[in-house]
């Protein structure tokens, strides 16, 4: 396994984006924090791409809102305690994209901050949440593949069975990182 470079911490100024990170809070399926940094953590090569994302969805007048980057692999373990369905959690023996640091949950908000409908929230673990379902309203769906266009578009793939998981299409090639071989995020 090769070290990882520093990972870069996604936020204002330099990225114009909202933080939204639920798995430092309670507000997450597992009803307790995961992790202790509020941060939104991603690899380097992933955090370029994502830069695409934010200048795209501001061109229509959007703006990403994040939920998750980096998810250490004890915060994988407590997700997947709290639910083992490998549909919706990865199973923490073979390793989350997240804890690779090339995978986000995100949506989109208008420029005044007011996330757009999306049919589900982040992590409803049902089949609302795929996409292409077709039971959430049209402008759910249409919200949807706004994120998806550009996110696709930015070269990044999406996940069949969440609206808003996003990662590199090559995710596998990238080392798993403990928390604590992590170093100081590139802010
Ligand atoms: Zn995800």
């Amino acid at each position: 396994m090769t070290a990882s470079p520093p990972f870069v911490a996604i936020a204002p100024p330099r990225f114009d984006v909202a933080l939204d990170i639920r798995y430092a809070t309670a507000d997450n399926l597992t009803g307790r924090p995961i992790y202790a940094r509020p941060l939104c953590l991603l690899h380097p090569v992933a955090a370029e791409r994502l830069a695409v994302a934010v200048g795209l969805a501001a061109a229509i007048g959007l703006r990403l809102r994040l939920f998750d980057g980096y998810r250490p692999p004890a915060a994988q373990w407590a997700l997947w305690e709290a639910l083992p369905d490998p549909r919706f959690i990865a199973d923490p023996r073979k390793g989350s994209t997240h804890a690779r640091g090339v995978a986000v949950d995100l949506t989109l908000e208008t420029r005044d901050g007011a996330p757009l409908d999306m049919g589900t929230a982040f992590d409803d673990m049902s089949e609302r949440a795929y996409h292409a379902d077709t039971a959430v309203p049209a402008e759910a769906q249409r919200n949807r593949f706004i994120l998806l266009g550009l996110m696709a578009a930015a070269g990044f793939q999406h996940y069949a069975y969440e609206w808003w998981h996003y990662q590199l299409p090559d995710a596998a090639a990238f080392p798993l990182v403990e928390d604590g071989a992590l170093g100081p995020a590139v802010m």
